[in-house]
């Protein structure tokens, strides 16, 4: 019950609050207004001043303005809440309210990742507010709305899984059919050409080029490179040893070490390096000094700067900082979120290069670190159709 005041005049003309005490024996029938109530709305305590001039009148104001601040906080009309109180129907608010709740240890990015969901999943489904209102047709029209902000099929997909662990949580069985989830275009990485390497590289600084220089040599993955110490390079003989560095929890995948040739230029420019840095132990570092992990997301930023992001692609990002922080939709013609832009590219395209000069297949699964060879040979499976266009011509017959 929300507590009621009342303004009073006092003698010298200066008007001050009074808090209404209520109970038995104490007598409020002869009060008059003006009064207010003081409500906290999402935490902040306003003042609300009532129309009503008798007490008993306030007091019913109030209860009714009380009722109508809890129906806004769980996302309902007064009748609603009305309604919901009089059964034990559950409003969607609430539930995904408490969801988040409970994943509040989950790291800083799922947590943002399922807030926006969740969020957008009521805001899809506007007049359905009732978990018990959820069956298929709720999650089509959840989809369609989805669909019509012109989301890929990949994003859509992964939202409706973060609803569906919502509704599994709260014991809802309703799921969108199979053949009715988006198709998830899943694009084998394709190497990098020639002219899209000469427009990254090209707006790179030294040490920028050096970084994913060592990528496009090495075909080494992302942590790979992360954890890359000038003691696994030999110098001599121009060769990298992927090796684990169980004190940073890294570990090699299929836990095998191997040893990977470094190109001649490569090799000449990390010679260069490392006199320079004659005791550091790690060969990319941050400001911080420690191992860089950020690869992908400052090679998004080089991509756009490059103008070599498609323009297509579409996503939700984090603008803003602190009060100002919200979620808006970006294109990457203007953000760095080209979809298209990522480190696994750079080792496809070295692959594909070992393959092109007559590096045998096996060598090529062990510099890749493949455990069978039927994953070197799908990886490598379809040539560029620039280098075989010669071969299809002939072919056609012209
Ligand atoms: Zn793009």
């Amino acid at each position: 019950m929300l507590t009621l005041y009342r303004r009073v005049k006092e003698g010298n003309g200066k008007w001050r609050a009074e808090k209404i005490r209520e109970g038995r024996a104490i007598r409020t029938s002869t009060l008059v207004g003006p009064f207010f109530v003081r409500p906290f709305v999402n935490g902040v305590q306003k003042r609300h001043p009532l129309h009503s001039t008798t007490f008993a009148e306030a007091r019913q104001e109030a209860d009714e303005i009380e009722k109508l601040y809890e129906a806004q906080s769980r996302g309902l009309t007064v009748n609603e809440l009305t309604a919901m109180q009089n059964s034990n129907r559950l409003p969607l608010r609430t539930v995904v309210d408490t969801y988040l709740e409970q994943k509040k240890n989950k790291a800083k990015k799922t947590r943002e990742q399922y807030s926006l969901t969740l969020n957008e999943f009521i805001e899809g489904l506007g007049r359905i507010k009732f978990l018990d209102e959820i069956n298929v047709a709720a999650l089509r029209k959840y989809k369609d709305f989805l669909t019509a902000k012109g989301f890929a099929g990949k994003t859509i997909d992964t939202r409706i899984n973060i609803v569906n662990f919502l509704l599994k949580k709260n014991g809802v069985e309703a799921r969108l059919p199979k053949d009715e989830m988006p198709v998830v275009e899943t694009e084998a990485a394709v190497p990098y050409s020639d002219d899209e390497l000469k427009k990254l590289f090209g707006e790179m600084d030294d040490e920028e080029a050096i970084r994913y220089k060592f990528f496009l040599g090495t075909a080494c993955r992302d942590k790979e490179v992360t954890y890359a110490a000038w003691a696994d390079i030999n110098f001599d003989k121009k060769t990298y040893t992927v090796r684990g560095k169980p004190d940073e929890g890294f570990t090699v995948k299929n836990h095998e070490s191997r040893t990977i040739p470094i190109p001649d230029t490569l090799a000449a420019v990390l010679k260069a390096r490392r006199k320079s840095n004659p005791s550091a132990r790690w060969i990319f570092v941050n400001e911080a000094g420690v191992p860089d992990n950020h690869f992908l997301r400052k090679l998004k930023r080089i991509a756009l700067r490059a103008s070599a992001n498609c323009g297509q692609c579409r996503t939700n990002v984090t603008k803003g900082k602190y009060t100002t922080k919200k979620q808006v939709e970006v294109s990457c013609a203007t953000d760095p979120v080209c979809e298209h832009i990522y480190l696994h590219r750079f080792r496809k395209t070295c692959a594909t290069r070992w393959q092109e000069a007559g590096v045998p297949i096996r060598t090529i699964q062990h510099y890749l670190g493949h455990k069978n060879l039927e994953t070197t040979a799908l990886y490598l499976g379809v040539s560029d159709s620039e280098k075989v266009r010669d071969k299809i011509n002939e072919a056609f017959g012209d």
